[in-house]
């Protein structure tokens, strides 16, 4: 069968949530995909910032090869020896002292917001806790994921969502301020904002948010399943913010292609769940937490996030160039480390298919904006071939 008759197969039996790109993917190699026919595309897409080392390292396979032959599941009422290391090291590299293995992004979201509303219960009695959200944001798909993402759109067919959620404006102390209550519990917010955009945040404003909740007592939640595990240049983005949050999420790129979140706590945050309060079948499985094992060391030793500073750098100039020639059509351009946006005067779904004819994949954030979120082990060469294929499209 050609790709035309998977794609028609595929459309007989899925559901219509996606309006796809008519590819069929075929296999990957490095920073490179292939399609069904055997095209190449370089892409700077990573299946939306997730497959951080590329495709086919050896030793991330090994891994993934040697767990699947000793034992993929066991359930979490007993401990498995990749469990109990990748939650060191994760702990390791986040600052935070506890985590919870979860199976998606939406799903860390999940287990923040219910740590959030415990700990409120138990310092107040009530469980009227309430959340302060950002304008732009997006924590997941889930009804309360869904509840603290800032696109209207997406929460307002599926009413009534979990209560008590108010959004500020992002980059805005004051707007935050002027929502914080006695019922607040916490204040979730991306670092870098992503699928609404990609917004860095000001040091001023998380260092303001950071003093709040630090004084009334509300957990401060950073979501960094984006902008996390190297993408900014630190291993998580508020690491070079200088700014530690009370609890983080984390997905994506955590497992690199294996599906697999975590959250994560610390100081007295750490221990509010007790036994019953919080659970998963899958989260944590030895085969999951294989992958993040791995990752972790692989990071270590191909220094992943020196090589993001150093190429994220040449993006960055490569980018400024080519937004300064075509002024006409880029209205800005913005981000941090490989987590780059060009936002266009025109919606990014014309550039993006543009691109595709061009053997490049990209991503867009929000409407307008066209989203650089490569493999973090891309090089300098990775970017002038992209620079290249772009310029092809804008002309
Ligand atoms: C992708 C994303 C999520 C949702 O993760 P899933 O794995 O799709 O459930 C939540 N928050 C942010 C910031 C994300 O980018």
């Amino acid at each position: 069968m050609n790709s035309k008759e998977y794609i028609d197969l595929a459309e007989e039996s899925l559901m219509h949530t996606y309006n796809r790109y008519p590819i069929v993917w075929d296999r990957g190699e490095g920073v490179y995909l292939y399609d069904l026919e055997g095209k190449k595309y370089l892409d700077f897409a990573a299946g939306i910032a997730v497959f951080a080392l590329g495709y086919g390292n050896q030793e991330y396979n090994n891994a993934v090869h040697a767990q699947v032959d000793k034992i993929i599941h066991v359930s979490n009422y007993y401990y498995t020896v990749p469990m109990a290391e990748a939650a060191e090291k994760l702990v390791k590299a986040s600052g935070m002292d506890k985590v919870f293995f979860t199976n998606s992004g939406t799903e860390s979201v999940e287990g923040a917001i219910k740590l959030a509303k415990r700990y409120y219960y138990d310092k107040t009695g009530s469980a009227a806790g309430e959340i302060i959200a950002m304008d732009h944001s997006f924590h997941g798909r889930s009804t309360g994921a869904l509840a603290v993402t800032g696109t209207k759109k997406y929460r307002e067919p599926f009413g009534p969502l979990m209560p008590g959620i108010s959004f500020a404006e992002y980059n805005n102390l004051d707007s935050v301020k002027s929502l914080v209550s006695d019922r607040t519990c916490a204040v979730i917010l991306e670092p870098v904002q992503g699928e609404g955009g990609i917004y860095p945040a000001k040091k001023e404003f998380l260092e303001g948010i950071r003093k709040i909740c630090s004084e009334k007592d509300i957990v401060l939640i950073f979501d960094e399943i984006q902008c996390g595990m190297g993408r900014t240049g630190d291993m998580f983005a508020y690491q070079g913010y200088g700014i530690l949050p009370d609890v983080m999420t984390c997905a994506k790129a955590l497992g690199c292609g294996v599906p697999v979140g975590a959250f994560a706590a610390r100081g007295k945050f750490a221990d509010v769940f007790v036994p019953g309060d919080h659970g998963t079948t899958y989260g944590g499985n030895p085969l999951a937490t294989a992958a993040v094992s791995a990752v972790f060391d692989i990071f270590e030793k191909e220094k992943v996030l020196e090589n993001v500073r150093e190429v994220s750098a040449y993006l960055w100039d490569t980018l400024e160039t080519l937004a300064e020639k075509h002024k006409d059509q880029i209205a800005d351009h913005r981000g941090k480390g490989l987590m780059q946006g060009l936002e266009f005067y025109e919606p990014a779904g014309k550039i993006i298919v543009r691109a595709q004819a061009e053997g490049l994949i990209l991503i867009s954030a929000g409407t307008n904006i066209v989203r650089f979120v490569p493999p973090l082990i891309i090089k300098k060469e990775h970017v002038d071939e992209m620079a290249e294929k772009l310029e092809r499209c804008l002309e």
